[in-house]
């Protein structure tokens, strides 16, 4: 199995990066991830405001997926997303959705063990997850640091994105180019207070191809249902981006005029907040498989 280590790490989605592996349609590997602090935080008497913030947000790659060229879909399995034996959480004045309450920087180191994070005495089940993933963006989209979530994928911070989860990206560019990085142990819906319990991981993947199909934003597929996930400048705009997107899918998956798949989309969808903590802020919106599964939309695309 090909392993990409975590000394290969890029800043930005950009349209023109750099492959460091190239892996196969069907190809099963592992990447190393860095926690996001690039393993700056060790000690709780270290601080993020002491840290280098140009190495904030490492992603692992990009990997080139061979045979991925533009128009195509990349649907990335996640086999396996392994957890350290501690983690990081961190409060810094200023951010977070009560940034404004945080009189200074606070560290807690958390221990992690058989699948329980420990923060102070509190045990917390752990629910290990990947904060950014995503692929080179289209030359329209032009490049975003990796601490920004977009159609492309990247900082979704999206709790979905978790064990036996499916990812399904928009390819741009040739190789379609994935990186990923900024794994939790786990993380609550919102990430309210700019931090999960943040890890690094040993993350493997399996990616394949759906040849020419177009997606606006990225999807994650659970056991029970499928998510659109989308970004915007606030919670109202990705919302509307999303429920947009859904209403179209469930036109064409089931075969319903507008205003039918817009008034099935309030019977049957959930909205939910990803993250209101990053340069742009995430929701998703949950299709439930017993109304319309993936496959089904994705044959009508
Ligand atoms: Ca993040
Ligand atoms: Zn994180």
């Amino acid at each position: 199995m090909k392993r990409i280590t975590s000394d290969k790490v890029i800043y930005s989605f950009k349209v023109e990066m750099k492959p460091v592996e190239r892996v196969l349609p069907g190809e099963i590997f592992e990447v190393e991830t860095n926690d996001c602090f690039y393993g700056q935080i060790k000690r709780e008497d270290q601080l993020i405001t002491e840290v280098d913030f140009s190495k904030i947000n490492p992603a692992t790659g990009p990997i080139y997926v061979e045979g991925a060229q533009p128009g195509d879909i990349l649907k990335v399995e996640i086999l396996k997303i392994e957890l350290p034996e501690r983690g990081v959480i961190v409060t810094v004045p200023g951010e977070g959705i009560l940034g404004n309450m945080v009189k200074s920087a606070k560290t807690n180191i958390v221990k992690i063990k058989k699948d329980f994070c420990y923060f102070n005495d509190i045990k917390i089940p752990t629910n290990p997850m990947i904060g950014v993933i995503g692929v080179a963006p289209s030359r329209k989209d032009g490049e975003y640091p990796t601490g920004s979530p977009w159609k492309h994928g990247g900082n979704m911070d999206t709790k979905d994105i978790t064990n036996g989860s499916t990812l399904y990206f928009q390819v741009n560019q040739d190789g379609a180019l994935l990186a990923l990085g900024d794994c939790h142990a786990v993380m609550g819906d919102g990430e309210v207070c700019v931090a999960g319990c943040e890890i690094n991981s040993k993350v493997i993947l399996k990616v394949d191809l759906i040849k020419n199909k177009k997606i606006k934003w990225p999807i994650v597929e659970t056991e029970n249902s499928w998510m659109i996930i989308a970004s915007g400048k606030n919670l109202e705009e990705a919302s509307k981006e999303a429920v947009e997107n859904a209403v179209e899918y469930l036109m064409k998956g089931l075969n319903l005029s507008w205003d039918d798949a817009y008034m099935l989309s309030s019977m049957v969808l959930d909205l939910k907040v990803s993250q209101v903590v990053d340069p742009n802020k995430t929701v998703r919106v949950s299709i439930p498989k017993k109304i319309l599964t993936v496959d089904e939309v994705f044959e009508k695309l």
